[in-house]
């Protein structure tokens, strides 16, 4: 396919786009409205984004004695560069402390609702954070227990945000691990606290050797409950993974989904061929809950510029931004786009564009999405949109940027 062929695509190709009736200066954000532009998080690992002061705390208070330093920045500075180490180990280490001081009902609250106040400090107006109860018993707690007071957490934190001017709305997603045999358990879990707080469910933990069909019976169960449901796929592991988890599982979403690129060719000409996976996720628009900056670290991508997001918004998929584990890449939804404007020049429109994309495809009903659209997302993004005429308006006499 040449994507010069197609006007429409040509049109929202980088090059050009925006460049007559805006300047790039006009809508290129600066990081103060990217803050400010209301974003949209399908993926964000609860585990993944506890505050380096509140581990220290929680740790004192529980009696965990394992964590590598006592002092927050320090160890805020650890996680960093155990997740950049390269070392599966070291990775996996990080989450053993994260998950080891969250074993508590009032651990699992304050957690959960720090997570919901930095959201929104952050300008996020929509999230769906993951975690796997069956991590958060080691302390005695139940399942129903661990459900219910991240619950307590998210809805304090939507006060707390509330009280300082912001909003957020926070759905839970349950996640089972591959490795284990607790999927269809948990799934039910799910289909119980669904409407109360739980918005769908998904699966993660390492690709290699736990295809996502060996979980089929909870992925079948949720269906015939009209549920929804996400699948960590095609993160380390290639296409046979996106394969399985849709077209075996029937994935609403996939958990990263980045390695599609492995079916599409850039020809020299730089035309594009899309083989018919990668067709198939395209035509049936299936989210891409894409996580640049954690891809980073694991590899998947050498750099932002290259990350394959770039091609994957130009060929018009599904594509949505998310930051996965928020400590360990030392990221933000707002970090994350601010990598991105910065190795693809993306504006306003651009990062509209991801947030309405995310938006589309969260689990909550139909109506409250469109209305988050249309009630949040788009008025924001045109508030942004406006403030260069006031600037320009306010600062100088020499008012250049008209075309006649
Ligand atoms: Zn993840």
């Amino acid at each position: 396919m040449d994507i010069d062929a197609l006007p429409h695509l040509k049109f929202y190709a980088r090059r050009g786009y925006g460049a007559k009736m805006t300047s790039q200066h006009q809508n290129t954000p600066n990081r103060d409205q990217i803050r400010r532009a209301p974003k949209v998080l399908l993926h964000d690992h609860l585990d993944g984004g506890l505050r380096p002061g509140t581990i220290v705390e929680l740790a004192r208070q529980t009696g965990y004695a394992h964590l590598p330093e006592a002092d927050p920045e320090k160890l805020g500075i650890w996680f960093r560069e155990a997740a950049d180490s390269g070392s599966l180990e070291r990775y996996l280490e990080t989450f053993s402390h994260t998950v080891g001081v969250m074993q508590t009902r009032e651990a699992l609250v304050r957690v959960a609702a720090e997570c919901a106040e930095d959201l929104a400090g952050d300008g996020v107006v929509y999230a769906e954070v993951r975690y796997a109860p069956e991590q958060h018993l080691a302390g005695g707690l139940a399942l129903e227990e661990v459900v219910e007071a991240v619950n307590e957490g998210f809805r304090e934190g939507e006060r707390r945000a509330r009280a300082n001017g912001h909003r957020i709305r926070v759905g839970a997603l349950l996640t089972a691990m591959r490795h284990a045999a607790r999927a269809l358990e948990i799934a039910e879990l799910a289909n119980r606290y669904r409407d109360l707080g739980v918005v769908g469910f998904d699966i993660a933990g390492a690709e290699a050797g736990y295809p996502p069909t060996r979980h089929l019976d909870a992925f079948e169960y949720l269906k015939r409950e009209n549920n929804h449901f996400t699948i960590h796929a095609g993160e380390a592991f290639g296409l046979p993974s996106i394969w399985q988890a849709l077209q075996w599982c029937g994935a609403d979403r996939l958990g990263h989904g980045v390695r599609i690129i492995d079916d599409i060719q850039v020809l020299e000409d730089g035309s594009v061929e899309l083989g018919r996976l990668a067709s198939y996720v395209r035509d049936k628009r299936i989210p891409l809950e894409l996580c640049p900056s954690s891809n980073l670290q694991t590899g998947a991508a050498a750099s932002y510029a290259d990350h394959p997001i770039g091609l994957l918004r130009r060929l018009h998929f599904r594509a949505t931004v998310n930051t996965d584990n928020r400590l360990m890449s030392g990221t933000s939804m707002s970090r994350e786009f601010e990598h991105l404007v910065e190795a693809f020049g993306y504006t306003l429109d651009d990062l509209q564009w991801f947030s309405v994309n995310a938006m589309k495809s969260a689990f909550i009903p139909f109506d409250e999405r469109l209305a988050m659209i249309n009630d949040v997302i788009k008025p924001g993004y045109a508030e942004l949109k406006s403030e260069w005429l006031f600037r320009q308006a306010a600062s100088s006499s020499g008012f250049a940027a008209s075309e006649d």
